[in-house]
Parts: C-alpha cells; structure tokens; sequence
C-alpha cells in the first residue's frame, strides 16, 4: 500500500484560491452529485453539511484526471468521511443511492424549481413549499402575492433558466457599450462571472463598469438605464444606490457581507434574436417570437475601487468565499469587492490591479480562467 504514495502527484492545497482551476472539469459525475447534496443541505439550513460538500466538489474540479477509485481520494484534502462514502458509491456502483433520493424528493425538486424563479430565495421557496404550492402554475393560479421582481421572474421563466450563450453575451456587451459610451465617452465596460471565466455559458451576463478619472461614473447608471428604457431594451429592472463609506480599518464582519455596497441594476434584457425562428416549421406568424429575455447585472464602480470589484465579481462564488477565508485566516486580512484591509499593520492596502491584491496576500496569481472552482 506504501507504494501508493510513489505514484501521487504534486499535493493538492487547502484553500481553492490556491489552486488553478480550468475548464473542463474532469469529474462532473462526481461533482454534480456532491453539488445536488450541498444544495439539498442548504435548502434544509444545515450551514456546515452544505459547506462540507460545498468544498469537496471544487477539489475534484481543481484536478485535472478522472477519479475512477475510491483510493484515488487518500492524496486530496477536504474529504469528509460522507463525502468519500458518496463518491465510493458513485466509483463502485455508479450511482448514489443517496442523491437519487434527493433527485426524486418532492420537496427538492420543488425547491429547485421555486429556487429558479428571479427573485424567489431559498427561504420563500421553503415557505411556499410548506403552504403546499408545488408547481409554477400553482403560484400562476393561488394569486399569491408576488413582488414586481418575482412577477417578471415567473413571467419570464422559460427564458431565464436557458443558458445563455457566449455569443448571446458578446451581443448584450455592444448594447450595453453603445448605451454607456452614449452618455460618458472614456468608460470601461469589463464583461465580468463566468465569461469572465472563460465559461461558454451562464446564468446571466455581468458587466462592471467605471472610468479612469474617479468621480465620473457617479450619476451615470441611472442615464444609462432610462436611455436603455426608452429603447424597449427592459423587460425589468430595479436600482440599487451606491451605499460605500470609505472606511479607515475594516471588521471581519466586512469580509462575510454577501452583497457589495456598489451603485448596480440588476435587470431581465430584451434581446432581439432576429433570423433564429426562421427555419422553424411554425407557420403561424404569432407562434414565431424574435426575441429572448435574458438576466443582465451591471455594476458601477469607482476607479479605485475597480480591481478589488473585478476580482470580486469574476467569481466564482466559491473561489470569493476561499479568498476571503484565507485572508482572514491566514494573512489576518480582511477582503471585499471594495478594498484590502490589514488588520496586523492597521492600513487599507490599495491595489492597481487584481495581481497587487494576490501579491498583498502573499497567493500566486490565478488567472480568470483558473478560479473556475
Ligand atoms: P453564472 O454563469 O451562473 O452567472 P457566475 O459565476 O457569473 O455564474 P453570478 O451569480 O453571476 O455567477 O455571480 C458572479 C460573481 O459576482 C460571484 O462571484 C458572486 O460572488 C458575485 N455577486 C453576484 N451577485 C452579487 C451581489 N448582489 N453582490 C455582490 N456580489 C455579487
Ligand atoms: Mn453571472
Ligand atoms: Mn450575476
């Protein structure tokens, strides 16, 4: 058995902001099913469970070989022992006897579907759950009281849970360019998430916008999105406003605040889809619909605040939530989307780029490509 260790390569580190994690993944059995188990612990609140399988799966993710043996998982850290018996069901028999379960449980399918509506979190959808409603046209039918959001989500449902393509964003990055050159020539629009990631398609687009001589981008959002507006480009939107006190030290508090404190609409674009309908054996000139809604985030930032937005809406979720626990834990730093604090020397540490905040953390600097964890 000693012999094992001859053959095992370079160790794998802790954190996942340590490691380099490229496309494509070579263990997507293997994580989709620790994934469904971390999403089914959340919908159940239990925190730890969730966080557990949470930091398994980007490991298998992280590697770049197949694991067909159960052994295979002795060099690679972050394994809990349920964990392990998942992926030793999976190795051995081909399916989990235990995500199966949860697949075909009423409350997670439901969940899944309520949990997919723009706007609905996982604790309306609970609660939804637990009324009896389980289906979309249930909540269609029971008029229940709906926010404006969660009307244009339900409205809208179809649409929004189709991924959306890398071309379908290249699309949104003009419209969005053209809208904000408009109105402050000099700004820099950056496409940020998953295709930032290098991903062929997400769950939405992400855009940070801002402008080298800081001050400018302020007031610029609100032009841009009534301009959109005016276009019939909106199928929905909602503001929010720039909430940022600079601070002079920060409070580990500061580093687990889910939302930033950046001036962002959060919006469902109208894009028009013009020659796809067209080889479509409908007939029917009203069956044929040029056009898709599709889930757009834009966020202003201020320039100096802009790599610290960058690395902090690149992604992914996971790869953040590590940065920030490897700050705290082993730098005693404290991270945001907004800035850098050094609680040891007491000083903001300010960063001209994503590299100056790797190297005042003391990590190797993983490319967008490579934070895919
Ligand atoms: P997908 O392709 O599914 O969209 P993604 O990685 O782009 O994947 P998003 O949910 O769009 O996922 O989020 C992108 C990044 O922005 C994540 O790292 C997330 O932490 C951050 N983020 C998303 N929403 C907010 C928010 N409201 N406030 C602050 N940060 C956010
Ligand atoms: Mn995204
Ligand atoms: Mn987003």
């Amino acid at each position: 058995e000693s012999d094992a260790s001859e053959v095992e390569g370079p160790t794998v580190p802790v954190y996942a902001c340590q490691r380099r994690t490229a496309l494509p993944n070579w263990n997507q059995i293997l994580t989709d099913a620790l994934e469904i188990l971390a999403e089914e612990a959340e919908f159940g609140n239990s925190e730890g469970r969730s966080l557990a399988f949470a930091r398994a799966a980007p490991v298998l993710r992280s590697i770049p070989y197949a694991v067909t043996r159960f052994e295979d998982l002795n060099s690679l850290p972050c394994f809990g022992a349920h964990s392990r018996k998942i992926v030793q069901e999976i190795t051995e028999d081909g399916s989990s006897v235990e995500v199966q379960r949860v697949l075909h449980s009423e409350r997670y399918r439901t969940l899944k579907v309520f949990s997919g509506i723009f706007g609905v979190g996982k604790k309306t959808a609970d609660r939804w759950y637990q009324e009896g409603l389980r289906t979309l046209d249930d909540l269609r039918k029971k008029e229940k009281k709906l926010n404006r959001q969660q009307e244009a989500g339900l409205q809208h449902y179809t649409d929004l849970n189709s991924p959306v393509t890398r071309l379908e964003a290249d699309k949104i990055q003009h419209v969005v360019q053209d809208a904000v050159l408009r109105f402050l020539p000099g700004a820099i629009i950056t496409l940020t998430g998953g295709f930032q990631r290098g991903k062929q398609s997400g769950h939405d687009v992400d855009f940070l916008i801002t402008h080298p001589t800081e001050g400018k981008e302020m007031g610029l959002l609100i032009k841009v999105v009534s301009w959109l507006s005016s276009q019939g480009l909106l199928l929905y939107h909602h503001m929010k406003q720039n909430s940022y006190k600079e601070p002079t030290q920060m409070s580990v508090q500061a580093s687990k605040d889910r939302l930033d404190h950046f001036e962002s609409c959060f919006s469902i674009f109208k894009l028009d889809t013009p020659n796809e309908q067209m080889e479509s054996s409908s007939t029917a000139a009203e069956n044929i619909r040029n056009w898709k809604a599709l889930r757009v985030d834009l966020v202003v930032t201020p320039f100096s605040q802009y790599p610290f937005a960058l690395l902090g809406w690149t992604g992914s979720k996971h790869f953040e939530r590590e940065l920030r626990r490897f700050a705290v834990h082993e730098r005693k730093m404290i991270l945001n989307s907004h800035a850098l604090y050094d609680t040891k020397q007491n000083v903001m540490l300010p960063a001209h780029s994503e590299e100056d905040i790797f190297a005042h953390l003391g990590l190797d600097y993983i490319l967008p490509t490579e934070r895919n964890a």
